[in-house]
């Protein structure tokens, strides 16, 4: 029998968050900056393929309660370029080199960084 498709099994968790590149933090400061971040809930900080980014949970407006975009025909870009073949939001197991959930995870980042140099 042939497998569901993923999106129907999925409660639409890729119209949940947006995730913004930030540029690389270079010094202390830049790091305080990521910190204020992370002290807010629903707001992570990720690093893939080298690139950092901002990652804001919040649920997109057009998804509705069945988990099917309302606004299917005016979806931006974005979402019309998502591939949901593979989709890693169901198989969570993103491939980040870095993963900050909390300003407490930086701060461990922070303090084992400064312990191996
Ligand atoms: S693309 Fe992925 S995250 Fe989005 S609805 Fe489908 S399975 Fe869920
Ligand atoms: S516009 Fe539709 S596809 Fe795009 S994030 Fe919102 S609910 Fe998802």
């Amino acid at each position: 029998m042939p497998k569901p498709p993923p999106c129907a099994q999925c409660d639409g968790k890729c119209c949940r968050h947006i995730a913004l590149q930030i540029d690389e933090p270079e010094d202390t400061d830049d790091f305080n900056d990521i910190r204020w971040y992370l002290c807010h809930r629903g707001v992570q900080v990720f690093v893939e393929d080298g690139k950092w980014y901002l990652q804001m949970y919040a649920r997109c407006r057009y998804l509705d309660e069945n988990f099917i975009c309302n606004n299917y025909n005016k979806r931006p870009n974005l979402c019309r370029s998502y591939k949901t073949g593979n989709c890693e939001a169901t198989r969570l197991d993103f491939d980040y080199e870095l993963h900050f959930k909390s300003d407490a995870d930086l701060d461990a980042y922070l303090a084992k960084k400064k312990g191996s140099s």
